[in-house]
């Protein structure tokens, strides 16, 4: 591959649901391959099964990769010079090759019925051989053509593959060859006339003038076929792409991850208040490490150091402990403005908060409490709404917890000694309930604030005690004591 063309990457997802871990880890990798080359990235939809993808999927999917802030060069949306860029809108493109390549004899009509091919496979299975397609079509005589016309079969367009193997150099597996063998003729068309994926996605790898397919490893075996459609395009070795097939992404139990091990969706992280710079950062080292053991990494650095040489070839684990670390660092990192506009969200879809000016002071006073005390912005939600409600009723866990003898005495005397102080700051409210509950009654703290805290805020999980006080105010603050004493 010549060094001074510019590098071309794309992702060619086909959006059948929502986009997945393993998918979005693939798009990062092509972007930072895109961007640290100074290349472009191109986001292309693969979307000739129209069964399947959805207009809503394919929405879900750009919108996905906006989030996360991988922006595409060329794509739907943006264009570019090679598109369309949604396969759909190619089709007329894929039916010339497909003819040229039957005028060229690298592809021929086959006839065989699946009730045909099932039967063969089932007698080469019962042979030992490899299953596959014989090559039964690929010299009809005319008489068999006749006859089959005459039957009115509507033929599938199939590849010749020559006898031999087909080797390349995987960017990080190495050398990898392929028996030919064992890559029976495949299907380039079906009978209705639509594309195959190994059709579409070959043709448009050259059309677009891609230099470089990095993606799931899954898609290894499907390589000798695609390099097959280019020889029938008439590349030359030279002019192929490169092809970096990336290490799968294992559950923690070991098997692939799919959605029975796992949360895959993005769209259900993204809903959980997990951060798209989270998100990044932790599938970028999936499979990749930046070259020392930080694991701390920002999209731009991402880019910066980002080499296919430092992907591994190994399957990588997702763990989901540490996408929550990782998760809770970078909500940490955020300054107050950020932080509101990222959980005002959540606290709108959770009915918390409207949007008011007067709600978004007390938010802001309230944010920085809790910074420290969350992994998820959906955890906001569970933290400041006892700042927001009115008919107030403690959660069904924590009532049992304030209506024991003990604790009732407890929230009396908080009540005796909060309900004569003037200065209602958290210094003060803290001052006056330890004189009263630790050093007049000899309580323990956790005996002693307790209760209050549920009677405070309707939980035992809550930010700070004291401050939440100040914060809810004094007249809603023994309202509250008062009502959780029976
Ligand atoms: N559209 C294919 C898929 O979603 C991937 C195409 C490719 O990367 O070659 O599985």
């Amino acid at each position: 591959m010549p060094t001074n063309k510019e590098v071309r990457v794309r992702f060619a997802p086909s959006p059948t649901g929502d986009l997945h871990v393993g998918n979005i880890r693939t798009a990062l990798f092509d972007w930072a391959y895109a961007r640290h080359t100074g290349g472009k990235f191109i986001f292309r939809i693969e979307d000739t099964d129209r069964e399947r993808v959805t207009d809503e999927y394919i929405a879900a999917a750009l919108d996905t990769l906006r989030w996360l802030g991988l922006q595409w060069d060329e794509g739907p949306e943006v264009g570019g010079p090679f598109g369309p860029y949604m396969q759909s809108q190619r089709l007329d493109i894929y039916a010339e090759w497909a003819q040229k390549f039957l005028d060229q004899g690298d592809a021929y009509y086959c006839y065989c019925s699946s009730e045909e091919l099932e039967a063969r496979r089932e007698a080469q299975r019962a042979a030992n051989v490899a299953p596959g397609y014989d090559g039964k079509c690929r010299n009809l005589s005319p008489e068999e053509l006749a006859a089959f016309l005459a039957e009115g079969r509507k033929p599938v367009v199939r590849m010749r593959m020559p006898d031999g193997h087909t080797t390349f150099t995987d960017l990080i597996r190495g050398e990898v060859s392929f028996d030919h063998n064992f890559v029976p003729d495949f299907v380039l068309v079906r009978g209705d006339g639509s594309p195959l994926y190994t059709l579409a996605v070959a043709v448009d790898d050259v059309m677009m003038k891609i230099t470089h397919v990095l993606r799931g490893e899954d898609l290894l075996s499907s390589t000798p076929r695609q390099i097959r459609v280019y020889q029938a395009m008439g590349l030359s070795e030279a002019e192929y792409p490169e092809f970096a097939h990336l290490p799968f992404v294992m559950g923690q139990d070991n098997a692939k991850l799919s959605k029975r091990n796992g949360e895959v969706s993005i769209a259900w992280y993204r809903d959980a208040g997990y951060l798209p710079e989270a998100i990044c950062n932790y599938l970028a080292l999936l499979g990749w490490s930046p070259g020392d053991d930080r694991e701390d990494v920002s999209r731009e650095e991402i880019a910066q150091l980002f080499t296919v040489e430092r992907v591994h070839s190994s399957p990588a684990r997702f763990d989901m402990k540490k996408l929550e670390a990782i998760n809770g660092d970078k909500i940490r990192a955020l300054d107050l403005e950020d932080f509101l506009a990222r959980v005002l969200p959540f606290l709108k879809r959770d009915d918390v908060v409207t949007g008011t000016e007067a709600e978004l002071s007390v938010v802001r006073q309230a944010l920085p409490l809790i910074q420290e005390r969350i992994a998820t912005l959906a955890e906001v939600t569970q933290m400041v709404k006892f700042l927001f409600v009115e008919d107030f009723v403690v959660d069904v866990d924590s009532a049992p917890k304030i209506a024991d003898e003990q604790s009732q005495s407890v929230l009396k005397a908080a009540l005796v000694a909060l309900e004569t102080l003037s200065d209602w700051s958290h210094e003060a409210i803290e001052a006056a309930l330890r004189a009263t509950l630790i050093e007049g009654l000899g309580l323990k703290p956790r005996i002693a604030f307790g209760g209050v805290r549920i009677a405070i805020t309707g939980s035992h999980i809550s930010p700070p005690l004291f401050e939440s006080m100040e914060l809810l105010g004094r007249e809603r603050s023994l309202a509250r004591i008062k009502a959780s004493i029976a």
